[in-house]
């Protein structure tokens, strides 16, 4: 696996703009933000996507999101945010490691735009699929 533009940016070898950091989360403001504020948050564990994180890591992840949600809203002066996390190409994950965005949308014009298709859950359809997920979990 080639190393990542954010692994990179884990080691120090390419400069950041850090906002945060501890012993297994990293956050660092997006070069091409769509908000004033646009945050990555990474864990400095090299797993390209969410399923494929440790459990210690994405407790470390979630320990920290919602401060760092409330520090980036403080300092922006905006009240509303998406949080963005892709995984894999056809979900527009570009950089191969896993990274939560934090998007201030402080006007409707800037900040996350949404395609939202929804369609109509079936209520068979519904129950066989969940309990197939639920197989899953156990
Ligand atoms: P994604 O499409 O979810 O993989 O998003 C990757 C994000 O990483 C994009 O929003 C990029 O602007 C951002 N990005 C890429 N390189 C850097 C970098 N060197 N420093 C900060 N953000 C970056």
């Amino acid at each position: 696996m080639p190393e990542t533009i954010f692994q990179k940016i884990i080691d120090g070898k390419i400069p950041c703009h850090r906002v945060y950091e501890d012993e297994k989360v990293l956050a660092f403001l997006d070069v091409g933000p769509l908000s004033p504020g646009h945050t990555l948050v990474i864990p400095k564990e090299p797993a390209v996507t969410l399923d494929a994180l440790s459990e210690e890591s994405s407790a470390a992840l979630g320990r920290v999101l919602p401060r760092i949600c409330r520090a980036v809203m403080k300092a922006t002066g905006t009240r509303e945010y998406n949080l963005l996390q892709n995984n894999g190409s056809l979900a527009h994950q570009v950089v191969q490691h896993v990274h939560f965005h934090i998007i201030p949308k402080p006007d409707p014009s800037r900040g996350l735009g949404i395609g939202w298709p929804a369609g109509t859950l079936d209520s068979s359809q519904g129950a066989e699929l969940a309990a197939r997920v639920r197989a899953e979990l156990r």
